[in-house]
């Protein structure tokens, strides 16, 4: 088995400013600091425990590519791109788009760098080069929907590499799962009239983007059935992912029975998180992906891609994705120093409101 790995040293020159997680501004009391909340030495750190602790030599190493222009206007509007390329071209660079999430000079070409990267790593798990893989890219682009960028995402680099399979490589049925903390709000607006898309995001109750990401979200005409929310209470740990991953991500796939599975991986449901309430470990990570893998290999040839979303604590999103891809590789490199603390943390056993939440998503699977 081989599991294909991408990662860029430029994905780790993103500039995001000298805010934490608005813009400084001394009016308003916001002061500057060193790193923003998604400053991309996160990213870099993930990439580096890869190395160290030996598991790049059990992976293949992928080299990205930009995306094209016309690659981004699959699912892109020509003012997004066009606007981001400009503002790219400025010396202080500009904004994604909501005003909270910064890029510098020259952020264009690291964004399409990324959305490149999920194309070629879709490419070759496609094709059959390897038989999963892990785009470690960054910026992330989960929150980006056709025409903005948001949430610290410039184009939507899933959605695009989606795009391109069922356009330029023919793959009918395509599903993403998104278990990044916040909601995965673009592809659900992106594929929401698509039927061989299936999108379902299980994520924080109201967490990002606020009032988003309701049970009620279904998709849209022809589309409609084929959106899954999993809203969870703040607090849910190991077993109630598990219990949302066993119930309406397992049973979903396997009613949809996709030729390929995306995993939106962001890592801040982590016990860690400075910009979310869950208590993942890394081996809730490492059950997650082994349990979608098995489904994949079940209905789609274990052809699943991983991509990097969003993760913020430096600490210890790098050992929740380490466990990530280890499971992708079938091999274990590393012990998790952090577990003898997270592990403890009371309430991570599945708790009745959180049973109750997943239920009500696991009833929507029915229609698919
Ligand atoms: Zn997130």
């Amino acid at each position: 088995m081989t599991t294909g790995y991408i990662w860029h040293e430029l994905y780790g020159w993103s500039d995001t400013g000298s805010g934490g997680l608005f813009p400084a501004d001394a009016g308003v009391g916001l002061q500057p600091i060193s790193h923003h909340v998604a400053h991309p030495d996160t990213k870099r750190r993930i990439h580096e425990l890869i190395v160290v602790s030996g598991l790049v030599d059990s992976l293949d190493r992928l080299t990205p590519r930009h995306a094209t222009e016309a690659e981004l206007l699959r699912v892109h509007t020509r003012e997004h791109v066009d606007r981001i390329r400009h503002e790219s071209t400025q010396a202080k660079g500009g904004d994604a788009g909501d005003g909270i999430s910064p890029f510098g000079k020259g952020g264009y070409e690291i964004a399409t760098l990324a959305a490149g990267g999920v194309i070629e790593m879709v490419d070759a798990v496609v094709s059959g080069k390897v038989d999963n893989g892990y785009a470690l890219v960054h910026p992330c682009g989960h929150h980006a929907p056709s025409n903005t960028g948001m949430g610290f995402c410039m184009f939507n680099n899933g959605a695009v590499a989606v795009a391109h399979a069922r356009e330029v490589m023919g793959v009918e049925k395509i599903a993403i799962i998104d278990w990044d903390v916040h909601h995965g709000n673009g592809a659900q607006a992106i594929f929401a009239s698509d039927p061989s898309v299936l999108t379902v995001s299980v994520h924080q109750d109201r967490c990002f983007p606020p009032n988003s990401g309701f049970l009620t979200e279904r998709g849209e005409g022809a589309g409609f059935g084929y959106n899954i929310n999993a809203p969870l209470p703040p607090g849910t740990g190991d077993d109630g992912y598990l219990y949302a991953i066993d119930t309406v991500v397992v049973p979903a796939l396997r009613a949809f029975a996709p030729d390929l599975i995306v995993i939106a991986s962001g890592m801040d449901p982590n016990a860690m998180d400075p910009l979310a309430r869950m208590l993942v470990t890394s081996r809730g990570f490492r059950a997650m992906t082994e349990r979608v893998l098995a489904v994949a290999n079940e209905v789609c040839e274990g052809k699943v891609v991983v991509v990097q979303e969003g993760g913020y604590s430096p600490l210890y999103v790098p050992f929740c994705a380490l466990a990530c891809v280890e499971a992708l590789a079938g091999v274990e490199s590393r012990e998790d120093p952090y577990y003898v603390v997270v592990g403890g943390f009371g309430g991570k056993e599945l708790q009745p409101h959180q049973k109750e939440a997943i239920d009500a998503a696991a009833a929507l699977v029915a229609e698919i």
